[in-house]
């Protein structure tokens, strides 16, 4: 039988995240294998991401963890090249706008306060100011918005995906095709020893760590361990708007309302929490177009009127794995399996946070304690005490 010291559930952003970050740390010195089923990733919430990133949190934990990210992407070809060479990551940098209404300006203010004294560079702009930098939209029913002046935009989940798999691998961690379907518990030593695979083979480990995404709760389940995270579904819709909005570029705009839209040169795209926001079916990735007719686009028309006369060019859905307790992750060890360790529940905000937790991950592997940024608000210890550790800017 095979013996691995670490063996990660899960392959797209968040495990090939810790799989790079491991095998870059000179001071852990085990083999490591990630075990995927699908290589092409079609169906993984990273390649169907909207690959965004922002400062704006209301818990500074959130806000580091998107500051650590900002760091790495700048850096990116020399954190993940190999001979030279490594995938492009474009930072189209556009800033997200959050808007409110008199119910939502408390809310704002307390969150800007404290993105402020993390060093992110955000700005409270009254309804005239939002009005002279961006003029093509409706600013009758609004208080305030806080926009993000630096750091945020859009990037590639998917390249980034690659950029740590292609370096993890040329560092020697091991990628197995192949599906996890359950796990043989020790329950006298309190440890996870062996993983069973779809393809009958059984391998021996030192350590696990679950990063199956939307499918997380399943494999939490084969170690005897209550994960409250679910698929829910999410949509994108690309679309062509002829007449050109001038002023300022769109940023990446929250309504009110919770619709997001911003640009995706040369089109735009919109999406929004359903209006029944309920687990789905793992394999359920159908976008319900009437959530495009009733829900988005009367919002986006409304907000910005020259979206009255827009063309849907294409859609896309995929799944949040939704943290239903906080709506924040679960990252960490747990005291009932000393082996098993969270990387679960990013909601809408794993791609940002996949180099800050992968890191976070590779330090309390090796050292037993994080050493560069604290992730224990994220820990496993918060769910068992039924204490959410509330996200309030969440899209
Ligand atoms: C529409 C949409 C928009 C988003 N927009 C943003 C955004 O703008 N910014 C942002 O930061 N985040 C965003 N997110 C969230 C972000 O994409 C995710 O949090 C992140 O990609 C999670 O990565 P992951 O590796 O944990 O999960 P996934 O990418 O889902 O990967 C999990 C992997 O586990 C594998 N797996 C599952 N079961 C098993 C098993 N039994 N055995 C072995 N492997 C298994 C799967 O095949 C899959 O490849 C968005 C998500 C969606 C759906």
């Amino acid at each position: 039988m095979k013996h691995f010291d670490t063996l990660i559930i899960g392959g797209a952003v968040m495990g090939s995240s810790t799989a790079y970050w491991l095998s870059e740390n000179p001071d852990y010195d085990g083999n490591i294998l990630v075990v995927e089923p699908d290589p092409t990733y079609a169906h993984s919430s990273t390649a169907l991401s909207e690959a965004s990133i922002r400062h704006q949190f209301s818990q500074p934990v959130n806000i580091k963890l998107s500051m650590f990210a900002t760091e790495f992407f700048a850096n990116f070809h020399e954190n993940v090249q190999v001979d030279g060479e490594a995938p492009e990551l474009p930072f189209h940098e556009t800033g997200y706008l959050f808007l409110a209404t008199e119910d939502g300006m408390e809310n704002l203010i307390t969150n800007h306060e404290i993105q402020k004294n993390c060093g992110a560079e955000v700005a409270l702009l009254n309804p005239k100011e939002i009005s002279e930098r961006f003029p093509y939209m409706k600013v009758s029913d609004l208080e305030g918005g806080s926009l993000g002046i630096r750091n945020e935009g859009t990037l590639d989940a998917y390249s980034l995906m690659q950029g740590f798999k292609l370096r993890a691998r040329h560092n020697g961690v091991e990628y197995l095709k192949n599906r996890v379907v359950s796990l043989s518990v020790n329950q006298n030593k309190n440890l996870v020893e062996h993983v069973h695979l779809d393809s009958g083979e059984t391998i021996s480990c030192s350590r696990v760590i679950n990063c199956a995404g939307p499918r997380a709760r399943w494999i939490a389940e084969m170690a005897g361990l209550q994960l409250p995270v679910e698929p829910r579904i999410r949509a994108a819709f690309v679309f062509d708007c002829r007449e050109k909005l001038e002023g300022q570029t769109l940023p990446l705009t929250i309504d009110p309302s919770g619709v997001h839209v911003r640009t995706d040169p040369p089109y735009y795209l919109a999406g929004a929490p359903p209006p029944e926001d309920l687990e789905v079916e793992p394999n359920d990735f159908k976008v319900r177009q009437d959530e495009w007719s009733d829900n988005i686009w009367p919002v986006l028309a409304n907000r910005i009127p020259v979206f009255e006369k827009i063309k849907v060019k294409s859609s896309w859905a995929g799944h949040y794995a939704y943290n239903t307790l906080d709506q924040n992750a679960i990252i960490g060890s747990c005291e009932q399996l000393a082996n098993f360790f969270f990387c679960n529940g990013f909601s809408g905000h794993g791609f940002q946070q996949s180099p800050g937790v992968g890191r976070g991950l590779s330090e309390l592997i090796t050292y037993g304690r994080y050493e560069s940024l604290d992730l224990s608000d994220l820990g496993y210890d918060r769910i068992l005490r039924n204490e959410p550790f509330l996200e309030k800017a969440v899209i």
